[in-house]
């Protein structure tokens, strides 16, 4: 694929700004999106990717790379569980599955409003102050990520929960522009979502807990951190210094990046 479709040059106005993992976008009814603007600035751009189409398909490919060693926290060896075995398992435990994943269709709001300490669940207005009575700290409520989910595979399925960066993972948005989308005309469509996980596999970290609820016992699934992964092949091949070949990529782009400088 050549560069100027690897990389498109968009000029976006009126962005959400959120600072919720590392920096995040996410656009509202009054943002506007120009992909190839025909104007000074991009027209310098599309010059720069021009010249530095191999260097950048490279650091594109690093990237990639990159990204799929550290979803790939799983080491191998790790013992998988079905979704059967989890659900067959008496006792409460943490599991490793490899799954599909599809969004449960309830109208959820894909967020709640939470203590931003300990994340305990408030019933309060954004930004209110709340003296937390799990975690005992003085803080404000802040909205997180949650969804609730069908895990399956071929053994069977089962509904679990996700929260905050693992959620994020699923829905593609984070609480502030989850929030925004809840009070927009257009809310998120879950068919159209379920349409692009369908073809992921998860790698999960599920814990089963079991509470006793008015003398009946309720099964809970949670989706925990850090181990929630997208996965295209059963193990990813392991380059030897990616780091450092995107480091090498990135100051080859920027010997180049300026033709005109230090021409006078
Ligand atoms: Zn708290």
């Amino acid at each position: 694929m050549a560069a100027e479709e690897l990389m498109r040059i968009i000029v976006a106005i009126k962005l959400v700004v959120s600072r919720h993992y590392g920096i995040s976008f996410g656009s509202t009814s009054s943002t506007s999106i120009v992909i190839d603007p025909q104007i000074p600035v991009a027209h310098k751009l599309q010059k720069w990717r021009v010249t530095n189409q191999d260097n950048i398909k490279e650091a594109l490919l690093v990237i990639d790379r990159m990204i799929k060693m550290q979803q790939s926290s799983i080491q191998a060896g790790t013992k998988f569980h079905t979704v059967a075995d989890v659900a067959r398992a008496e006792n409460a435990n943490k599991f490793f599955l490899k799954l599909n994943i599809q969004i449960i269709e309830t109208g959820q709001r894909f967020f709640y409003i939470a203590c931003d300490n300990c994340h305990a669940s408030y019933d309060a207005i954004l930004n209110w102050s709340i003296d937390c009575q799990r975690c005992h700290e003085t803080t404000v409520a802040k909205p997180r990520e949650r969804v609730m989910v069908n895990i399956f595979d071929n053994t069977g399925s089962l509904d679990a929960t996700a929260f905050g960066e693992e959620a994020v993972k699923i829905i593609n948005m984070n609480a502030t522009l989850a929030m925004e989308m809840n009070n927009a005309v257009n809310t998120p469509s879950v068919e159209r979502m379920n349409k692009t996980l369908k073809d992921k596999k998860f790698l999960v970290r599920l814990k089963k807990t079991v509470k006793v609820y008015q003398e009946n016992n309720q099964t809970q699934y949670t989706i925990l951190k850090k181990r929630l992964a997208f996965t295209d092949e059963d193990s990813f091949v392991e380059s030897s210094t990616p780091q450092k070949k995107l480091k090498q990529v990135i100051s080859g782009v920027e010997d180049e990046a300026d033709p005109d400088q230090g021409s006078h």
